[in-house]
């Protein structure tokens, strides 16, 4: 897809291209390029954030209680 005139450092055109570090604009008359949010990192970062949270609550859990055996006088 191609944006006319809409980059900010000479008003050129853009066009949309993805590389290995993800998608980005690029200007056609000037080279400027602006990186877009990657998905793919974007979810990865989610899924690091959820382990570590998940990680920190299974360490500050309080340890599961043992029910102790009453002695019954018989
Ligand atoms: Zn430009």
């Amino acid at each position: 897809m191609i944006l006319f005139k809409a980059c900010k450092r000479c008003n050129g055109d853009m066009y949309d291209a993805v590389d290995i570090y993800g998608p980005y604009w690029e200007c056609i008359q000037c080279g400027h390029m602006i990186d877009l949010p990657d998905e793919r990192l974007a979810k990865a970062e989610a899924e690091g954030r959820a382990l570590r949270a998940a990680r920190k609550a299974a360490r500050t859990q309080a340890p599961a209680k043992v029910p102790v055996p009453v002695k019954v006088a018989a």
